[in-house]
């Protein structure tokens, strides 16, 4: 899962990169208004988090350009102001909560989990596909209610393909969500196979009743069998 920080104070973005880190998120850190604009025009992400007093002008006003280019993701406002103003227009521009500084590494972790499972995982707490089910939180798969054993990339992968069951996934954003926004640049994506190529393998060594396509040139779908 790819979180994008939004966040200018160096201290405070790097408690926050390194607990999202401790707890498996791909991590990006914008510091200014329009360093996240840059990066919500070129990329998605999985969860933000949205300072709204920026060097430049306004979280909010990334909250907007979201909002209109229709790629709107799941958004936590973490704001020093404690203004009923900004938060209720952030909600209205479509946030999903909103956490007021000083908080607690704690709540922000909770506020993610929770967000998370309410929007990415239709408020389950695992994601399944035929007998296979895969557990966000503990980070654990099982096929059949036995356990799948898959490293941290195989695990990401898998849970990204899921996320998308039968829709078509590029290798260059299925790089993107598993190595970071810089992943897809140049085109030399062949460490993409060799992780999918192994997901594969144990997926049918498990008797997993769900199958991971290639679509040649192109990239991947996952679908059940
Ligand atoms: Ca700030």
């Amino acid at each position: 899962m790819k979180v994008l920080l939004v966040e200018d104070e160096p201290q405070l973005a790097e408690v926050i990169a390194r607990s999202l880190v401790r707890e498996h998120f791909m991590v990006e850190v914008a510091r200014t208004k329009a360093e996240a604009l840059l990066k919500v025009a070129d990329h998605t992400y999985d969860l933000i988090l949205l300072d709204i007093m920026l060097p430049g002008g306004s979280g909010l006003e990334v909250l907007r350009a979201l909002k209109e280019s229709g790629k709107q993701g799941n958004v936590i406002i973490i704001s020093a102001k404690d203004s009923l103003d900004d938060k209720l227009a952030g909600l209205d521009l479509g946030a999903d909560d909103y956490l007021t500084k000083p908080f607690h590494i704690a709540e922000l972790n909770a506020r993610v989990r929770s967000v998370l499972r309410r929007k990415q995982f239709g408020g389950s707490k695992a994601i399944t596909a035929a007998n296979v089910e895969l557990h966000p939180e503990d980070r654990t798969v099982q096929v059949a209610g036995q356990p799948l054993a898959l490293n941290r990339k195989e695990f990401d992968l898998l849970l990204y393909l899921l996320l998308n069951k039968d829709r078509l996934v590029t290798r260059s954003s299925l790089a993107e969500h598993v190595w970071g926004d810089h992943a897809d640049e140049g085109d030399d994506l062949d460490f993409i196979y060799a992780q999918v190529k192994n997901l594969r393998r144990k997926l049918k060594q498990g008797d997993a009743a769900v199958e991971v396509q290639a679509v040649y040139g192109i990239g991947y779908r996952l679908v059940e069998t």
